[in-house]
């Protein structure tokens, strides 16, 4: 008797929320759709972040398997740490939706580029230069697919770091080669189909190597790690359909005082 009362009052806790869907707008992820496209002339072999991936692309709101690994790190920092303000280096358009959802009237924006134009042709990104705010005013930097299309890109870093709170994080995405590559980076290419063929998009000024894209942070005064989905909730990352390989590049202020 007394185990079968055990029993009903377990099986009235409510059932955990379903992970096999979205985690952004909640369409169930069976119906992912490959996305991605081989730039021509591009090999996207060792490259993380580029290229055709199966059961990537949610139907319903867009977002591939980077924009969820980037939300699902960004929703769990804005749920725990509650920042006061956020700046969003903006390039994607769905980011900004579910950024402004999440942390809701805290959160500036920056678009580098005009509208839907891109960095096409040159460097037009004169504004993350010289970001104006004050320094530390922010306590998280969303900062994903920009660096890549910075030509300035040290200087850029050096900025986002000023801007920065001392306890804050910037959250950065790019595409990189983790393969023993250097960076490869050439401000002559112009032409859209050359850097297509060069870096794999026409908007792109690099292809970075992870290594050398954090040895850039760290010459900027900030430190980086790593993160992995999968190393930190393996099942929600499987459910989720995020990519093995791919890393958010996680960038705070070295820690003071000794
Ligand atoms: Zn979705």
């Amino acid at each position: 008797m007394a185990l079968s009362w055990w029993r009903a009052l377990f099986a009235k806790k409510p059932a955990p929320p379903s992970k096999d869907r979205c985690c952004i707008c909640g369409q169930p992820s069976g119906a992912f759709e490959a996305s991605g496209t081989v730039p021509p002339g591009f090999s996207t072999d060792g490259v993380v972040g580029l290229g055709q991936r199966e059961n990537d692309l949610c139907p319903s709101c867009s977002a591939d398997s980077r924009e969820r690994l980037l939300f699902a790190y960004v929703e769990r920092f804005v749920r725990d740490r509650r920042p006061a303000s956020v700046l969003h280096v903006r390039w994607r358009e769905g980011q900004a939706n579910w950024l402004g959802k999440l942390a809701k009237d805290n959160v500036t924006t920056v678009t580098p580029w005009r509208e839907r134009e891109g960095p096409v042709h040159g460097d037009t990104s004169a504004e993350l230069l010289k970001l104006p705010f004050n320094d530390g005013a922010f306590d998280l930097i969303v900062c994903a697919d920009v660096m890549q299309r910075v030509s300035h890109d040290r200087r850029a870093l050096i900025e986002l770091g000023r801007v920065l709170a001392p306890s804050g994080m910037i959250v950065v995405q790019v595409p990189y080669t983790d393969d023993g590559r250097l960076t490869d980076e050439d401000s002559q290419i112009i032409a859209p189909e050359d850097r297509i063929a060069r870096f794999g998009d026409k908007s792109f000024v690099r292809l970075y190597a992870l290594n050398d894209f954090r040895a850039r942070i760290g010459m900027a005064g900030l430190e980086t790690s790593l993160y992995d989905a999968f190393a930190d909730d393996e099942p929600r990352a499987t459910a989720q359909r995020l990519h093995p390989s791919d890393r958010l590049i996680l960038v705070g202020r070295p820690a003071t005082g000794g």
